[in-house]
């Protein structure tokens, strides 16, 4: 076996025992440099891999390798440049790399001179532009999880090699699960490393709205100027841009500026590329070029973790008992956790109580089953369905059949439903005076497709979330 099947060979083992994700993450552009008297050296194409390899991946690579060649003894990584790679056939094909292929910025007509820069800077300050990082979310308050560990790497390793590791990062994962806070502390990280370092946290919906500002005020040019002496792009739930297909051209033109000339880009999102409906193919083949991490929902231990740390940050004192029931009976997401922990703070104090596990049943219970109804209203329903699926609200409310139209409204009777308790004839009366049965017919369907479809559970949920988020 020459080094190359036998590092194949090794790979294909394993990839059989880790998950897919960090399969990919951490053995792409990895290949065996040299083999000699049972000293195997790696070559890696960044510290962060050795350092994973090393440290995370050291048995499973030694129990590979040792199926194939029993004599091996030790194993070294070193980063090395791909260009210089003995069997560099495949990884050079893969422009995403540190050192691979991609358009350098010399012969980029956008490329960055300090002059450049300093108009660009100028032009800024001008627009009174805004980076909207919010300090709040940083690293360092960032519990780490097994569900949450290659995310939280991946950005890490981003923050501290702009637009030289993984370009672009996607970040995907449900509801509260901490997608938000990670993309904000690559920006808080980036900035206490460089306050000069330009930097733009967006989410998708804001950036479909100001381009459209833009095509109105005829200021495209400078809308796409502006965007294209950004360091780094950061793009919260890109899943909004489905189906919005000029915003999504745009976004194209503006991504392959950036990524050209290796500026920074990381985006979020409730799902993986392949499963945004309606994204342009060049858009998702882009997404699924650079590193796609996930975020997988805490396990018990995780969220007790995560609302010790945010008590102690309260200054509120649990024990771990009432901490245990808590992260016990709140499992869906992180954002509900901290939401059962506000409310357990503000019970306390109201009612002048210590949080004793007694105490803590009884609130959480309560506020349970109180939901969280919240003053929202038919009407701020329709609404935020007719934009999550970017459906005219006459269409949504009037006669119109076509399958994605049913769809919509269908939801929109369900959420009204379960979350305001709205009478079946009631939520007919919003819908151009339907028939009460047309009503029922659609909560009953929606919840059997619920458990059924996960699309229909994450539109269901983001549109909730949505709903109260505003
Ligand atoms: P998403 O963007 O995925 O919907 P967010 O980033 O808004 O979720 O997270 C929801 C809340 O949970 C935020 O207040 C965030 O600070 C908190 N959170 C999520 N994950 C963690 C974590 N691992 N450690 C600490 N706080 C977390
Ligand atoms: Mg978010």
């Amino acid at each position: 076996m020459n080094n190359l099947e036998l590092w194949q060979a090794a790979l294909g083992e394993i990839e059989l025992s880790i998950s897919k994700a960090n399969f990919s993450t951490w053995f792409k552009n990895t290949t065996i440099l040299s083999r000699e008297n049972g000293k195997v050296i790696i070559g890696v194409p960044n510290g962060f891999a050795k350092e994973w390899l090393e440290n995370k991946y050291n048995t499973y690579i030694f129990r590979a390798l040792r199926n194939f060649q029993e004599d091996i003894r030790e194993i070294n990584c070193v980063i090395y440049n791909l260009d210089q790679a003995p069997h560099n056939n495949e990884a050079k094909q893969n422009d995403l790399t540190p050192q691979g292929g991609g358009i350098k910025s010399v012969e980029n007509p956008y490329a960055y001179t300090p002059q450049s820069a300093v108009v660009a800077q100028a032009t800024y300050v001008q627009k009174a532009y805004e980076n909207n990082i919010n300090h709040r979310y940083t690293f360092e308050n960032f519990i780490i999880g097994e569900n949450n560990e290659l995310a939280r790497a991946a950005c890490y390793a981003v923050s501290q090699n702009l637009g030289k590791v993984y370009n672009p990062l996607f970040i995907y994962g449900g509801v509260g699960l901490g997608k938000t806070h990670l993309l904000q502390s690559i920006g808080n990280e980036v900035l206490e490393n460089d306050p000069a370092k330009k930097i733009k946290y967006i989410t998708s919906e804001r950036f479909a709205n100001e381009l459209i500002d833009s095509i109105r005020n005829q200021t495209v040019n400078d809308f796409k100027s502006a965007y294209s002496a950004i360091d780094l792009l950061i793009i919260d739930d890109v899943q909004f841009l489905a189906g919005k297909e000029k915003t999504q051209i745009e976004f194209f033109h503006i991504f392959n500026t950036l990524y050209q000339i290796n500026k920074q880009i990381v985006i979020s999102s409730d799902r993986p590329p392949k499963a945004i409906a309606t994204l342009e193919d060049r858009l998702r083949s882009r997404f699924e070029g650079g590193m796609i991490a996930d975020i997988g929902q805490p396990d018990l231990e995780t969220r007790m973790a995560i609302l010790k740390t945010k008590a102690a940050e309260k200054n509120f004192y649990l024990d771990e008992e009432a901490i245990r029931f808590i992260a016990e009976n709140v499992k869906n997401n992180i954002r509900e956790l901290e939401g059962a922990l506000n409310r357990i703070v503000a019970a306390c104090e109201f009612n002048n109580k210590l949080p004793t596990l007694k105490f803590v049943q009884q609130a959480l219970s309560e506020i349970i089953s109180a939901g969280k109804k919240k003053g929202v209203q038919a009407q701020n329903i329709i609404d935020t369905v007719s934009q999550y699926f970017n459906i005219p609200i006459k269409e949504l409310i009037e006669k119109g059949r076509k399958k994605e139209i049913s769809y919509a409204r269908q939801i929109a009777m369900y959420i009204m439903r379960t979350e305001l308790n709205s009478s079946y004839p009631g939520i007919g009366s919003q819908f151009g005076g339907r028939d009460h049965t047309t009503a029922m017919h659609a909560y009953e369907k929606v919840s059997k497709d619920i458990e059924a479809s996960e699309k229909v559970k994450e539109d269901v949920a983001l549109i909730t979330e949505k709903l109260y988020s505003v």
